[in-house]
């Protein structure tokens, strides 16, 4: 029956954990996963997170379904932490969703679906892998916009801005609220301002993909800085939010899905419609660990904790950026590594080459995709030194 079935390649960055775990050198290093290590470079549960759990269970709560929009306690907890006070909630059609990607599926099936414009989706380039693979599944075409500059390892910002306002007026634009990945490159408060402006002058639709809230500059309010600016300035945008990286719940798989609407009666019309296409794809969400991120953040001490826990989180990662191009000039190196503190969030782009991320692997066993990015969450006081070492030695 499936003789016809190709061979299909497998996934960049499971493959980079499968080559780091047959590696046998003592010192190995990888930074190819998306997720926070701590200083031991072991996976963390945030303290927070386990006394919420506790809590959950001590409730002794039934297991029932919930309804096809999930936890509703979570969803508005979620709704208040991304836009806060820029919106009336009432004009907001939400659903919890299976974590960041399942938010961006649905928003892909929704707007495949009643979309008025165009039905081309632009992502910036480069982008999370994931995102040409969930808008072309969802029937949606996928473009680039130009974000990244090779040359400056920086923002390419007047190639953005220009893309943006030559797509096709009504086209779907995709921005990463904050701590882009894979390049840790994020637009300034005031490169956000003229990207709204394009944005409006095209008359596009903004779709913000926020995986990363608190996790960029360890301010939950700061970091959803560009998606509320989109609000104030009268954009009704769709926003996909995900609990995997800044509560640390990455298999339990809590996010949420959002549009805004332009009235509480839009909002109904458009929930409605929202549950029609969640119920055939997964027909209701897992209330575990949203039961879990709505005992966090409804609870004025525990919401607290967790800030304080997510901004050790950024802060860590900061310290490591700082640490690892400290390294590298001590060692001598007469590159300029300024943009590995100037970037952002879990990546840095180290603009290293292909060929110098094998040798890396290869002579250094120090594992990351070959586009140069490193997950600075890796990055622990105890291997940063050899680190440092095996970059200088591929790049001096
Ligand atoms: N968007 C971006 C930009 C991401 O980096 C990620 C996580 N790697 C996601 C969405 C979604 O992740 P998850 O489905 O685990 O929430």
């Amino acid at each position: 029956t499936w003789a016809n079935v190709p061979q299909g390649p497998p996934d960049a960055i499971l493959g980079i954990t499968e080559a780091f775990k047959k590696d046998s050198h003592p010192k190995k290093i990888n930074l190819g996963v998306g997720a926070y290590r701590d200083d031991a470079g072991k996976p963390y549960v945030l303290p927070s997170v386990r006394t919420a759990e506790q809590k959950v269970v001590d409730a002794r709560l039934d297991k029932e379904y919930a309804g096809i929009t999930g936890v509703p306690s979570f969803v508005s907890s979620a709704i208040k932490l991304a836009y806060a006070d820029s919106l009336d909630p009432s004009r907001v059609s939400a659903t919890q969703s299976i974590s960041g990607t399942g938010a961006l599926r649905i928003g892909g099936a929704f707007l495949q679906r009643f979309y008025p414009g165009v039905k081309t989706v632009y992502i910036p380039n480069p982008s999370w892998a994931n995102h040409t693979a969930v808008f072309s599944d969802s029937g949606l075409k996928v473009e680039k916009y130009r974000y990244y500059n090779k040359e400056t390892i920086g923002l390419d910002f007047e190639g953005m801005v220009e893309d943006i306002k030559n797509m096709p007026k009504g086209s779907i634009v995709l921005l990463h609220a904050c701590a882009h990945n894979p390049t840790g490159v994020d637009p300034t408060q005031e490169q956000w301002r003229a990207i709204s402006d394009a944005v409006k002058e095209g008359g596009h639709f903004p779709f913000f993909d926020m995986a990363y809230q608190g996790f960029a500059s360890g301010d939950t309010d700061r970091d959803a800085f560009a998606l509320r600016h989109f609000i104030k300035e009268g954009h009704n945008p769709c926003l996909a939010q995900s609990f995997a990286k800044n509560m640390g719940l990455y298999g339990e798989r809590v996010g949420a899905f959002s549009i805004v609407t332009a009235s509480p009666e839009e909002a109904a019309r458009v929930a409605s419609q929202v549950k029609i296409l969640v119920r055939p794809l997964y027909s209701n969400p897992p209330v575990h660990g949203a039961r879990v991120a709505s005992a966090i953040l409804g609870d004025a001490q525990l919401n607290a904790q967790w800030l304080a826990e997510v901004k050790a989180m950024a802060d860590r990662i900061i310290d490591m950026r700082k640490l690892l191009k400290l390294n590298l000039e001590r060692l001598g190196s007469r590159r300029d590594w300024s943009h590995i503190t100037s970037q952002i969030g879990m990546f840095a782009y180290t603009g290293l080459g292909p060929e110098q991320m094998e040798l890396l692997a290869k002579e250094h066993s120090v594992y990351a995709t070959k586009d140069g990015r490193i997950s600075v969450a890796g990055i622990t006081t105890g291997n940063v030194q050899r680190l440092a070492e095996a970059i200088h030695a591929v790049t001096g």
